[in-house]
């Protein structure tokens, strides 16, 4: 049985009036009876229910995934299934947003608990990004473009649709930023940091040529001289998950395991990015460590569960471990756990809709131009 309940953020903490708590009757139920209730209100469901599964969810969740896959494919997932008219994302918030957003007008998105939210979105407010913008033309910055990582809230995707820019994944984010470059001058790259400079760099723009947005000081606190002279604005951003991977974790990893390859996630911080052998989005990590040779050795950072199913999987012609020995659990993900998704289905099943996720009517339309934007960027 699992019952690991971990802190909440203050992402968590704005969302949790909404929330509607688990019925003590779901609390306590042993794996197999749960496995057995939700296999049944899956098939009663039927082809009315779709459920996605981001690759950061525990087993015991993600094996009752119609789709798996990171926030890039489980988007495009929504648009391939017309017919359902439930869409129970397991994952965090802002992806259920998106859903929504993406979603035809009479499906329902749920997420199974309202409180797996994403620390990293919570880095940027509405508030901070409008104070941003209006500083930036203050200072006479001229021809900003704006990409938000679909790690944010609806109401940021809207404004930066709004104002021209557009979404972007870790899997399409050189991709993003060659189109924002062959509109503007600048992008102003929100909410994590790390994916900004990281995937700039790669495509050739030096570190001088960024700066870090501070929402908390006036003018973001960048020296106007650099902010003239910068091509990448980059918003004080990162996934606290992310962010733990360090360089002596790869330097003790090599010396443990000689000839060992290690490849890691966009949102580590720029110096684990440069010590690491390869980068790349969830998608780019699993297929490159699947179509290695056998007998390779891999330190994966990313997410814990990705890394010990990928492990599972390629076993024994290869080995796959944690950069980090401690292992780095995303705590909100990990919030969605069988006992919801139990919960959801079996209400859905008595044509009750719970924890539905609806994107206010006046933030839908630029999210929706937002989004597109992305999707049609290869
Ligand atoms: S891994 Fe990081 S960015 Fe992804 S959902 Fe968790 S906190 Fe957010």
């Amino acid at each position: 049985m699992t019952s690991i309940i971990p802190l909440l953020t203050e992402y968590e903490k704005e969302h949790i009036g909404e929330r509607q708590p688990l019925p003590e009757r779901y609390l306590g139920l042993t794996d197999e009876e749960m496995d057995v209730r939700i296999a049944a209100a899956r098939r009663t469901l039927g082809s009315r229910l779709v459920i996605l599964g981001h690759h950061y969810q525990r087993d015991e969740v993600i094996k009752f995934a119609d789709y798996t896959g990171d926030s890039f494919r489980l988007a495009r997932h929504v648009a391939a299934r017309p017919d359902a008219d439930y869409i129970v994302f397991c994952g965090v918030h802002f992806m259920a947003e998106s859903a929504d957003v993406l979603a035809a007008e009479h499906q329902q998105v749920i997420l199974p608990d309202l409180a797996a939210g994403c620390s990293m979105a919570d880095m940027v407010a509405p508030d901070q990004l409008e104070r941003c913008w209006e500083e930036l033309t203050e200072m006479e910055v001229p021809g900003v473009v704006p990409i938000t990582y679909i790690n944010s809230a609806a109401a940021i995707k809207a404004f930066v649709g709004e104002r021209g820019g557009t979404v972007c994944t870790s899997s399409n984010a050189a991709a993003a930023l060659r189109w924002a470059f062959s509109r503007g001058e600048k992008v102003l790259f929100v909410p994590d940091q790390h994916l900004g400079r990281n995937t700039a760099y790669r495509m050739g723009i030096a570190l001088d040529e960024m700066v870090v947005w501070d929402p908390d000081e006036i003018f973001g606190g960048v020296d106007p001289d650099r902010l003239a002279r910068a091509r990448m604005i980059l918003w004080k951003g990162h996934c606290s998950v992310h962010a733990r991977f360090s360089v002596a974790q790869i330097v003790a990893v090599r010396r443990q395991h000689p000839g060992v390859r290690v490849i890691v996630h966009p949102e580590v911080p720029w110096e684990v990015a440069q010590a690491a052998d390869d980068m790349g989005s969830t998608e780019y990590i699993i297929k490159t460590v699947t179509n290695s040779p056998a007998g390779s050795v891999w330190a994966v950072g990313t997410e814990v569960h990705l890394v010990n199913r990928l492990a599972q999987s390629l076993a024994p012609e290869r080995t796959v471990l944690s950069l980090d020995r401690f292992g780095c659990l995303c705590s909100t993900m990990f919030r969605v756990s069988p006992n919801h998704l139990l919960w959801v289905l079996e209400e859905l099943v008595e044509g009750r809709v719970h924890n539905e996720i609806v994107v206010p009517a006046d933030q839908k339309h630029w999210t929706r131009v937002a989004l597109d934007r992305m999707l049609s960027i290869q």
